[in-house]
């Protein structure tokens, strides 16, 4: 099973000499005709293999197993769902395989352009399969000690330094003996009691998963699910940890999802305060041998609970009685790489293997999981009030095109919000000013003729940004290519000297506030100031400790933290985030309101909600400004049942970049083909499934690469699966790169 593409398949072999032999084990063995030796699973028995020669398993690597059965069959259904090889969804599964480095300063690496490597795998450009093992590695775990690399890839250090040669990879040094960091664990109060709310949230739970568990010897286990479905700070956080406590109290363990470890501090402090050493915490940040230690601890069974992001999902966990995802609408549940697995599925898969309970919970669910308990596949309990008294916050709807005629407007500020601002800051209270775009302006473009300043290697506009080395000059940059190019002041279509900025980012933002209030002070949090490794934590904590009046910043803001002296949160350029072209820009955009509105009033001062827009009828906006997420849902459904979107129906979406037009466009063109041709000869199998021509994507060239789509609709998953699942074993031609996806969050 070297390198996770070339495996795809079992092969069957004779036990090593006088050793026992577990499911899930690491061996070596040899293989094909010059036995070469490669590293394997054992991923069942088989005891009556007609073949006649059988080679015999060389050695055992590590005797305790480093899959559980459970996860052995999760691999298998993966491929079967995320059509991808067994080989890929094993990888996806564990981290890679290490044996520890030495203390003291050591070598490490990481790849120099993610984006780069990815086409290279994608594209076969890679020359040997060792340099493909490293690249596919780098990938999932970003830096690693070259000891780790060479060790887990069983590759030597001189194919590091081709790929270093190839512009790959880059080398660094880094202290190895990092200890595994503690959780910093908040002051704060213990809950006593639960509320009425959350106890009968408890309760319902727990008879959930009690009701079925006497049934269990009946057939095949049903899987339970259940939605707490809560405002932000309504204690959600309190019910996951009785539940958790219950269900340790049964012998079993627990996974919980957040969307990022970092982001998270006080529910991981509540959790580690309360389960001390029973609880393991992936990290993003271990190192590549850290992780892999903390997953042997997991296996072994000396940890009971599991927190962590995303992949924390597989931990190999025995007896898993609870899987909490909290935040569950977030993006971030979703893979963007191969296999594009969603959190939400794989747990649904453990809990039915398990027979454990799935917990989802967020104060804005997803359309889909909010339909799945309409609909009775999951249980829903409500958490409506805040636990802790807290005043709402107020909202107030700013219509910008009455503010246009005010001889003083700076294209930023109503005066609804100026004016509050004012009170806000004479209190010595805090204010977040939210906006969906970084940058200065979003678009330049000539007055005269219309023409629109676009990157060469994107078909699309570029944006202005304020350079902080020459505070005089701005240039234009690519948010997609990161392409850097000065202003351009003369139209290069019609020659006119009328260039015009327009479109609001958060720099332009900041400048604004600056020129209202010159005493006070900003601080910006976009992709563009936390380029270092802390400067997240460093920003808001500098905002926590009130060295700020005002917080400028991007989605990074709107989500989890708690200021307790913010009053003011204005929502600017609201518009922006509608209309995107995206089938989930809808829902997304009503979270991110939501979210970005519930941090205001976080004490029992009332906090005020400024959103500014011009489309302010916009059933999202409205919903929005009303918090009224059933309201919302509503009208959502009606038009994803018009368009025929989840949940109603699916949508696969297929996408081929390459640098040669013509091959892109012709491999997206054979897709088609081959896909009608297999719905035409089995057409009782995939009733009511479509593949619409191909065609160029929205954007239509990205990083000088050229790109064309395919969409496949079907009344079920599984039939789309079935056809990519084919078209993933059809091979393209070099240099073009084809991605499969179902349900994707975005078709751009
Ligand atoms: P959520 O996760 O739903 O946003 P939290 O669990 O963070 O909400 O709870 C918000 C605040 O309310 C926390 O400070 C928490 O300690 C407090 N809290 C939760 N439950 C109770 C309760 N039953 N009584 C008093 N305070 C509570
Ligand atoms: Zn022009
Ligand atoms: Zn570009």
């Amino acid at each position: 099973m070297d390198s996770a593409l070339e495996f795809d398949q079992e092969y069957t072999y004779l036990p090593a000499e006088n050793t026992d032999h577990y499911l899930g084990q690491l061996v070596e063995v040899p293989f094909g005709r010059g036995n070469s030796m490669r590293r394997a699973i054992i991923s069942g028995e088989d005891d009556q293999s007609e073949f006649k020669q059988i080679k015999r398993i060389a050695k055992v690597l590590i005797q305790q197993p480093i899959y559980l059965p459970d996860q052995i069959e999760l691999a298998k259904e993966m491929k079967r769902r995320y059509f991808c090889t067994i080989g890929q969804a094993l990888k996806t599964i564990s981290p890679p395989t290490v044996f520890g480095v030495g203390k003291r300063n050591v070598r490490a690496c990481c790849l120099a352009d993610r984006e780069l490597s990815e086409d290279m795998l994608s594209e076969d450009l890679l020359t040997s399969l060792q340099q493909q093992r490293v690249v596919e590695m780098l990938l999932r775990v970003e830096t690693a000690f070259v000891q780790e690399v060479t060790q887990a890839c069983q590759v030597t250090p001189s194919v590091l330094k081709t790929l270093e040669k190839k512009g790959l990879i880059k080398f660094f040094t880094q202290k190895a003996d990092r200890e595994l960091e503690q959780p910093e664990i908040w002051p704060e109060p213990e809950v006593e009691h639960l509320n009425q709310d959350q106890e009968n949230a408890v309760q319902g739970i727990l008879e959930l998963t009690d009701g079925e568990q006497t049934q269990q010897n009946s057939k095949k286990s049903n899987l339970k699910e259940a939605l707490l479905f809560g405002v932000t700070g309504s204690g959600k956080t309190e019910v996951y940890l009785r539940l958790a406590e219950k269900t340790l109290e049964h012998d079993k363990t627990v996974i919980i999802l957040v969307p990022e470890i970092a982001l998270t501090p006080l529910m991981i402090s509540r959790f580690s305060r309360k389960f001390e050493n029973k609880i393991a915490i992936l990290h993003s940040r271990l190192t590549v041998t850290q992780r892999f230690e903390q997953w042997q601890r997991i296996l072994r069974q000396d940890k009971k609970i599991v927190v962590g992001a995303r992949s924390a999902i597989f931990a190999p966990l025995n007896n898993i009685g609870l899987i909490i995802i909290d935040e569950e609408q977030e993006s971030s549940y979703r893979s963007e790489s191969t296999p594009r697995y969603n959190s939400h599925e794989i747990a649904r898969i453990r809990a039915i293997h398990h027979n454990a309970l799935l917990l989802l919970g967020s104060a804005t669910p997803s359309v889909e999981t909010y339909y799945r308990s309409q609909i009775g596949k999951s249980v829903r309990f409500e958490l409506p009030d805040r636990a802790k008294p807290a005043a709402l916050p107020k909202i107030h709807l700013c219509q910008m095109k009455n503010e246009l005629a005010r001889p003083d407007f700076d294209g930023v500020f109503s005066r609804k919000l100026i004016n509050n601002l004012r009170t806000t800051f004479a209190d010595n209270g805090q204010a977040m000013l939210f906006l969906n775009r970084r940058g200065l302006t979003s678009t330049l473009q000539c007055k005269i003729c219309g023409f629109v300043i676009k990157c060469d290697n994107c078909e699309v506009a570029m944006t202005r940004h304020l350079n902080q080395y020459h505070r005089q000059r701005d240039r234009l940059i690519c948010h997609y290519c990161g392409k850097i190019m000065p202003v351009v002041t003369t139209c290069p279509l019609c020659g006119s000297e009328h260039m015009e900025s327009s479109g609001l980012g958060t720099q332009r933002v900041e400048q604004a506030f600056t020129e209202l209030f010159p005493d006070k002070r900003a601080l910006r949090m976009d992709f563009d100031t936390t380029i270092g490794t802390d400067a997240h934590q460093r920003i808001l904590s500098e905002f926590g400790r009130q060295e700020a009046d005002c917080l400028i910043g991007t989605q990074m803001i709107a989500k989890g933290h708690d200021f307790p002296n913010v009053r003011t949160v204005g929502i600017l350029a609201v518009d922006s985030m509608l209309n995107t072209g995206n089938f989930k820009s809808e829902e997304r955009a009503f979270q991110l309101i939501t979210q970005a509105a519930g941090r205001s009033g976080r004490s029992n001062i009332q906090g005020d909600v400024f959103i500014q827009g011009y489309d302010l009828n916009n059933y999202v906006i409205q919903s929005a400004a009303e918090q009224d997420y059933t309201n919302f849902y509503n009208k959502e459904m009606e038009f994803r049942m018009r368009a025929n979107f989840a949940p109603f129906g699916n949508i696969g979406f297929a996408l081929f970049q390459g640098l040669n037009e013509s091959n892109v466009k012709s491999e997206a063109e054979i897709m088609y083909q081959y896909l009608q041709n297999i719905i035409q000869t089995n057409s009782q199998f995939f009733g009511n499934t479509m593949v619409y021509t191909a065609a160029p994507a929205p954007i239509p060239r990205l990083r000088r690469k050229y790109r064309y789509r395919l969409i496949v609709k079907s009344d079920k998953i599984i039939k789309i699966a079935q056809l990519f699942s084919l078209e993933s074993r059809r091979k393209t031609v070099k240099g073009v790169n084809r991605s499969l996806d179902i349900n994707p969050e975005h078709m751009l």
